[in-house]
């Protein structure tokens, strides 16, 4: 059910990546769906997030999500915040990211495909959860999150911890040459994060891999930098892709607590 990354081993902390397995929901949505606005029975999403949250023993009321809109907003769950309980889908901030330094708190993004990335600052105890498909990768979403991590908690990038969970690869993500011509405008660096050309001759992004190198750029050191090379639209028995079922399938969830 769940995915972890072994560098975020810490004993205040908890974390995942959750598969699609062990959940309620059938058909293009088995089974562990964890998105309410994909089509799906919120009944049953409702009763997968519990099933998935029990495995880390938090309080559904305790993890904080956000409407995600492929931007580059920074939620901040803060004390005043993380003492509301009424924080309905309906009514959820719009942003991308979400950090949070509130103990028995946890907060998660959703994907289908996208990078899931939860960031993590050892010394001051302040967790991030990031969302970043190929808009929120152009943004340069994560250089966002880690101002935000130093302006408001003194957070240094070269102490930092990052996992970056299953997403799709460069194995699968064609995009059009148009695309890829923006990212290069935008990261001259971009063919170190190359690996290998795609189907019929369109170019290959690996989000994965930019964004690991976005993290570099900004400080992280590689060696606290895990990435997992799963990829969602390799893998349909342990993942939903966006992409692979054209846009018919489940989410997943990011998440990460602190004790
Ligand atoms: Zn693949």
């Amino acid at each position: 059910m769940v995915y972890r990354s072994t560098l975020l081993d810490l004993p205040w902390l908890d974390h995942g990546f959750s598969t699609r397995h062990a959940g309620l929901s059938s058909g293009a949505y088995s089974a562990l769906n964890l998105g309410f606005s994909c089509g799906d029975d919120p009944g049953k999403v409702s009763g997968n997030r519990r099933l998935f949250f029990a495995v880390f023993g938090v309080e559904p009321e305790r993890v904080f999500t956000v409407r995600q809109v492929h931007g580059d907003q920074v939620f901040l769950v803060d004390h005043r915040v993380s003492s509301t309980t009424a924080h309905k889908e309906a009514v959820l901030p719009e942003a991308d990211a979400l950090v949070t330094a509130c103990p028995g708190t946890a907060v998660a993004t959703t994907h289908a495909d996208c990078v899931p990335i939860i960031l993590v600052d050892p010394i001051h105890r302040v967790v991030a959860a990031v969302h970043a498909g190929w808009r929120g990768t152009l943004r340069g979403i994560v250089r966002k999150v880690l101002l935000i991590m130093a302006e408001k908690f003194d957070t240094e990038p070269n102490l930092l911890l990052a996992a970056i969970g299953p997403a799709i690869g460069s194995c699968c993500y064609t995009v059009s040459a148009e695309l890829y011509e923006e990212f290069q405008t935008k990261y001259h660096w971009l063919e170190l994060t190359r690996t290998k050309q795609g189907q019929e001759g369109y170019p290959t992004l690996n989000l994965p891999e930019l964004n690991k190198e976005l993290l570099v750029q900004h400080g992280v050191l590689p060696e606290r930098i895990d990435v997992s090379t799963l990829c969602t639209s390799c893998h349909p028995r342990d993942f939903f892709s966006y992409r692979r079922d054209q846009g018919r399938t489940g989410r997943h969830l990011s998440l990460v607590l602190l004790k």
